[in-house]
């Protein structure tokens, strides 16, 4: 059995040390065009960024290590340029010599990856970088070294060495984070409405507020119109400072060899492959960023970049190469399993902000037509009488129907890659909204609480599926106060005074039951903080006869949303989510007086 991989890095790589623990026979060749095989393109970033700073850190094995280890041939500088299925073969260029060879082959494995797309318009005279290989962050620290030396504590407007990175999207913003580091004064452009496209505009509104807390500048709605001479023009007509642009817009799937060969290319864009990554040959599988994915919440076919997936794939097509092999191959052990559906799990740490995501988000599934709930929670990471805890918001999606977790979003500190570890894992395992309430987790008090984040969510779930109580969105707030709904805010008078919905009118909890008769006739809605006393609020109006909703994580995600809105003037998010301004309503304003 002779095996072909093109690509050495996350997939390729996998595919081949799997092929061979399956197979000690097995003649398998690895050709990447790059220098460097199986290095750490996660870590790239924080090279740049001084965190690491070993630079042979990156370089997790080399062609001589893995042919030591694993018997591989692998083949740095040599890239395919061609496949001949019907002979079986690839061509290959040695990228530093510029012979041009032959390989036949009983099964390739195309790992190839992801291409970028650069959006800067032409006419721009500036280098422009990208951050995805070793060579580029050779390139980037060479010119961060000239320019501010190893490092610097100069950050903000101030510091001497200024950059664009275009696109606030995982890799844009470890860009940004880590140019910040080496003291570089960044301009984050970026074409949607807010950073962090994939998360819903109020989640994403704090990261934002880290990132300019930190001296960022950030541009959203905004795009780049030309480059040259340190300067960037921007669409918005004004001109920042430039002596490095790093585009991070985005990747496409490599599909050129696989296009070029006549293999089918899915609907979203990328190689189809079947459940154990074979493609429409079955003699070629294809792994990684390059290979159409299998999405979890649709079931439809989609584009996920991610390492994990990438190793776990081509892993998978190891052990169906093995599978299929049916030659007797001594040891073969291999057995193909069905790859499971992709939830698309995403983290990413910005200044000590994690965000992290899985699944679908509110405007995707608003987008879709999907009947949905949506819970927010800002719990705190461990028990708050034990020092140090930090407040994460949290967002879960919830399928109106079933119950199924169909997403997850959470924006804090410590603890929130547990958390979304366990949703990741809950709807891996099936388990519905209300069921995350009965998980019986790890606590003491510097870890959890004994009521954990997760289980939190699992309570707000359980009482909106069995209508204990019944929630509205801060995109819908505006909406119902111009129905004629009343906004009874339960926080405390001081809690009031430092900050209020306009419309709302002030009854603390403790008063309500007092009060109660002076509210007005019609329904209600309240709120709290962060959605917990106006549970409490609800439940006790609702026992009073009264129709009532509480707004869903309380003022603190309506000022989010608020912020998301007041950042972004297209407003690229209220197209899909029915904002509206906050009008008072005669019913409030009678209180108010
Ligand atoms: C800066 C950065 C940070 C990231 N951070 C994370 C993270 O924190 N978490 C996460 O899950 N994912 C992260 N990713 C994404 C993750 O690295 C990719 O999803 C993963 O590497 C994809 O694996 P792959 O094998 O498909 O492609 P790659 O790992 O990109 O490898 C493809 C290789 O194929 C080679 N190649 C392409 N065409 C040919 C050819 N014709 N002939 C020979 N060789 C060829 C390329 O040179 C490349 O080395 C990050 C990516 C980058 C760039």
């Amino acid at each position: 059995m002779k095996i072909l991989i093109v690509g050495g890095v996350a997939g390729g790589m996998s595919a081949a040390t799997r092929m061979r623990r399956l197979d000690e026979a097995a003649e398998i060749i690895v050709f990447e065009r790059g220098h460097y095989v199986s290095f750490a393109n996660c870590g790239l970033p924080y090279y740049v960024g001084g965190l690491i700073e070993d630079r042979s850190a990156l370089l997790l094995q080399t062609p001589e290590s893995l042919a030591s280890r694993f018997r591989l041939d692998v083949r740095i500088d040599h890239e395919v340029t061609g496949i001949d299925r019907t002979a079986r073969t690839v061509s290959v260029r040695d990228t530093v010599t510029g012979n041009v060879t032959t390989e036949g082959y009983d099964r390739l494995v195309l790992a190839a990856g992801a291409t970028t797309r650069s959006v800067l318009p032409a006419g721009s005279s500036m280098p422009v970088h990208t951050l995805r290989t070793v060579d580029d962050v050779d390139q980037i620290t060479a010119l961060l070294t000239r320019s501010t030396g190893p490092g610097s504590a100069v950050t903000g407007p101030s510091a001497t060495v200024a950059a664009v990175v275009i696109g606030a999207g995982f890799i844009g913003l470890e860009a940004v984070e880590n140019l910040v580091l080496r003291g570089v004064h960044v301009t984050a452009v970026e074409f949607a409405g807010q950073v962090l496209g994939p998360l819903d505009p109020e989640m994403a509104a704090p990261v934002a507020a880290v990132l300019r807390a930190h001296g960022v500048d950030v541009r959203v709605d905004t795009s780049v119109r030309t480059a040259a001479a340190g300067r960037v023009r921007l669409s918005d007509d004004t001109d920042v400072a430039a002596d490095l642009i790093i585009e991070a817009t985005g990747v496409l799937p490599d599909t050129s060899l696989a296009a070029a060969a006549g293999l089918r290319i899915g609907e979203s864009g990328a190689i189809w492959v079947d459940d154990t990554q074979r493609t429409s040959d079955p003699l070629i599988y294809a792994v990684g960023d390059g290979a159409e994915k299998i999405d979890a919440i649709s079931g439809g076919p989609t584009r996920i970049a991610m390492a994990g997936l990438a190793n776990r794939h081509g892993r998978a097509a190891a052990d169906s190469i093995a599978d299929s092999a049916g030659d007797g191959a001594a040891g073969a052990l291999g057995v193909a399993v069905a790859a499971e559906p992709a939830f698309g799990v995403a983290i990413v740490g910005v200044f000590g902000t994690t965000v992290a995501m899985v699944g679908w988000s509110e405007r995707r599934l608003l987008s879709a037509g999907r009947a949905h709930r949506v819970v927010h929670t800002h719990p705190s990471d461990h028990a708050g009488y034990y020092p140090g805890a930090e407040q994460m918001s949290v967002k879960l999606l919830i399928d109106a129907g079933t119950d199924a977790i169909l997403g997850a979003q959470i924006v804090g500190g410590h603890g929130v890659d547990k958390r979304i570890d366990v949703i990741a894992t809950a709807m891996a395992g099936g388990l519905t909204a209300s069921a995350l309430s009965r998980l019986e987790l790890a606590y003491a008090p510097q870890y959890g609480s004994a009521k954990d984040p997760i289980n939190q969510l699992g309570y707000v779930a359980d009482n909106l599926a069995a209508g204990t109580t019944r929630s509205l969105q801060w995109h819908e707030l505006a909406g119902a106060l111009a129905a004629g709904e009343t906004l009874v805010d339960v926080r405390t008078a001081g809690e009031f005074a430092a900050g209020s919905i306009p419309g709302a009118v002030n009854v603390p909890l403790d008063e309500l039951r007092d009060r109660f008769g002076d509210l007005p006739t019609g329904p209600l809605v309240v709120h709290c903080q962060v959605g917990q006393r106006g549970h409490t609020a609800a439940r006790l109006l609702s026992q009073l006869g009264r129709e009532v909703r509480n707004l869903d994580g309380g003022y603190k995600t309506w000022a989010a949303g608020a912020a998301a809105l007041a950042a972004s003037p297209r407003a690229a998010v209220a197209s899909v989510l029915p904002v509206s301004p906050v009008v008072p309503t005669p019913a409030t304003e009678r209180i108010l007086a």
